[in-house]
């Protein structure tokens, strides 16, 4: 049954990553009234990565499920409600800001966007499966893992190419997996050739699987899109970069303006197009999809709804 709550909130942010977390850190020490809605998992997609080595003030690193228990229990030492719930829908009324969840209505005088993007999977056997010990979709995150270890990278757009040429500074061979062909900026692909000692270039074709032995992964088996021919790339790691999906589908028939990508524009008060709401972190066109400029987006915003709250008084 769903329920129609009459309050209005301060703000209600959506999803509980650490943009979100964060800019409740800082409603909440003001005492503004705030809710946070997620439909998953406390912490975002950092709760879900195993070890994080560059979020400052960790010297050795920390596990991205103590990061988000902690950016939790922050929030909400200070008063942050968090409710588990999906935000399906945003409209604006006369200065009222109302949100259709799974569970019902929700009212808000200003709304934080905060719901992330995610990445876009393959969908072949043994990906899921190896999902962060094996396979990754963030070079900066995981790379460090596989000093001198053999790599497989798929996807020969900007990002694929980019992020085989950061690999090299830590992989002993990295074979790049191109769907058709590469994609990649003339600057990018020129650095490509000056590193061809290091990275094999295999066009047209896919990925079947991603192998493994003994709960390991072990490589992948491409396709000839050609020839229909399969063979076995060795790898002890396979990064994938194939796009974002952004988190913005409920978004769709609302008048928040979208980039080309679906990632949501803002101003340089991180409000969106439509007054009243604003966006921090991954979700933001712009953002560097970084756990640092999540927390430093979520810091930003909390003060420009503040100041947006104090001039609807
Ligand atoms: C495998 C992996 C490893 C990574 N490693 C690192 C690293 O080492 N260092 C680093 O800096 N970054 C790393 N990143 C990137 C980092 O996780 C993100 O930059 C960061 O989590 C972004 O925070 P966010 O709050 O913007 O979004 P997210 O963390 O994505 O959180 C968004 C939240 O919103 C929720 N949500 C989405 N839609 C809705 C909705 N409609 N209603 C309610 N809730 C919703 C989601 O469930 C999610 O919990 C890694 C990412 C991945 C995938």
């Amino acid at each position: 049954m769903t329920k129609q709550d009459e309050t209005i909130h301060d703000v209600v942010m959506i999803g509980a990553g650490p943009a979100a977390l964060t800019a409740a850190i800082y409603t909440t020490r003001e005492e503004i009234d705030t809710v946070l809605y997620e439909k998953a998992i406390i912490g975002g997609l950092a709760a879900t990565t195993d070890w994080i080595d560059n979020y400052p003030g960790y010297s050795d690193g920390v596990a991205g499920m103590r990061l988000a228990d902690e950016l939790r229990g922050q929030a909400e030492r200070f008063g942050a409600q968090i409710e588990f719930g999906e935000v399906q829908k945003i409209e604006k009324e006369n200065n009222i800001i109302k949100l259709t969840t799974d569970g019902g209505e929700v009212k808000a005088k200003a709304v934080l966007i905060a719901t992330g993007s995610s990445y876009r999977k393959l969908g072949v056997p043994g990906e899921e499966e190896f999902y962060s010990r094996g396979v990754h979709y963030c070079a900066t995150c995981d790379g460090a893992f596989y000093a001198d270890k053999r790599l497989a990278v798929i996807g020969g757009g900007n990002s694929g190419v980019q992020e085989a040429l950061f690999l090299t500074r830590f992989a002993s061979h990295i074979d790049l997996i191109v769907r058709s062909d590469l994609r990649a900026s003339e600057v990018l692909i020129r650095k490509l050739e000056e590193a061809s000692d290091k990275i094999t270039v295999h066009t047209q074709v896919t990925v079947d699987e991603i192998t493994n032995l003994d709960d390991k992964v072990t490589g992948v088996k491409i396709r000839s899109r050609k020839t229909d021919e399969t063979r076995l790339i060795e790898a002890d790691g396979v990064f994938v970069f194939i796009g974002l999906l952004p988190n913005t589908d409920f978004l769709k028939d609302s008048q928040i303006e979208l980039d080309e990508v679906g990632l949501i524009k803002s101003d340089h008060n991180l409000q969106t197009s439509m007054p009243g709401v604003f966006v921090a972190g991954d979700v933001r066109s712009g953002a560097t999809m970084q756990i640092a400029s999540a927390v430093g987006d979520g810091a930003t915003a909390a003060l420009k709804i503040r100041e947006y709250l104090e001039s609807l008084n």
